[in-house]
């Protein structure tokens, strides 16, 4: 009887796939639509958060172009915007005080020590920072500190623009939940990252140029704590087009937004060192 009973739900799914095929294929796409969408009822509304722009450093990085559209962005999710090209804007302690979020995209160039300390005393009381590529990832090459607050440095894209996969590897992270492994045509990040980051999406070396990195698995998007302040990072962003790959987006606007929440909800604990018998 129980064998009668599968064959007949096995008939009568075939039936269903082969009258609701369609039907089944243009929800599968609607899916797909909303999993690349960049609002989640899990992460922080943006409304009425205070959100601090900072744009500059390498003009090849076009930052100009990214703080714009950042700047759209955030005023249709209504953020109340200050957008700076000074990195002076750190040393505002009234501001920095208030400010709920600091998106930041500034690849290189120098950075005072009143400057960085208005930075990190502001992340480390709770402000939120998120960024991505360079703009966060390889800002202040002589600045440790900075780097250690950002959980990662940029040390190589072996290749230059290159097709590479970008895998998820937690899917149950707000910021990728629903989210698929991808490709994309653009810079591949070789970083040294913070073994104590929430990894949320990897990237595999070739060794194709580097044979020492052969297989290399480097994190592409993570979160992470300093202090009281959330930071999220997203290794993509070289060129304006990278973020018109949906995948990209959906993970970038879901990190600001994860990230804009450390001074209204409590300290996430997730902590999972990847080196040591702690893991
Ligand atoms: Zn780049």
């Amino acid at each position: 009887m129980a064998v009668l009973k599968l064959n007949f739900f096995k008939l009568l799914a075939l039936m269903l796939i082969l009258a609701f095929g369609p039907v089944v294929n243009k929800a599968a796409a609607q899916q797909m639509k909303v999993v690349t969408a960049t609002v989640s009822p899990e992460l922080p509304s943006l409304k009425n958060k205070k959100v601090l722009i900072v744009y500059g450093g390498w003009d090849g990085h076009k930052p100009d172009a990214f703080a714009k559209r950042m700047e759209a962005w955030l005023e249709k999710e209504g953020a109340i915007l200050t957008i700076s090209d000074s990195l002076g804007i750190y040393t505002d302690e009234a501001l920095m005080a208030e400010v709920d979020l600091i998106v930041q995209y500034w690849t290189m160039g120098k950075i005072t020590k009143e400057q960085e300390a208005g930075l990190l005393k502001a992340v480390r009381n709770g402000a939120g920072i998120a960024g991505c590529h360079g703009g966060l990832g390889d800002s202040f090459r002589d600045n440790t500190e900075y780097q250690y607050m950002v959980g990662g440095q940029w040390v190589a894209h072996p290749g230059g623009e290159i097709d590479y996969s970008v895998n998820i590897v937690n899917g149950d992270d707000p910021v990728t939940k629903g989210i698929e492994d991808f490709d994309i045509h653009t810079e591949q990040y070789y970083m040294h990252v913070d073994p104590n980051v929430k990894v949320l999406a990897t990237t595999t070396f070739t060794g194709g140029q580097n044979d020492w990195i052969d297989r290399a698995v480097i994190p592409v998007v993570w979160k992470k704590y300093y202090g009281l302040g959330r930071v999220f990072y997203l290794s993509i962003g070289h060129s304006p087009d990278t973020f018109e790959v949906p995948e990209v987006w959906a993970m970038l606007a879901r990190g600001v937004r994860w990230a804009s929440g450390s001074k209204y909800l409590p300290k996430e604990e997730w902590m999972s060192p990847v080196y040591g018998p702690g893991r």
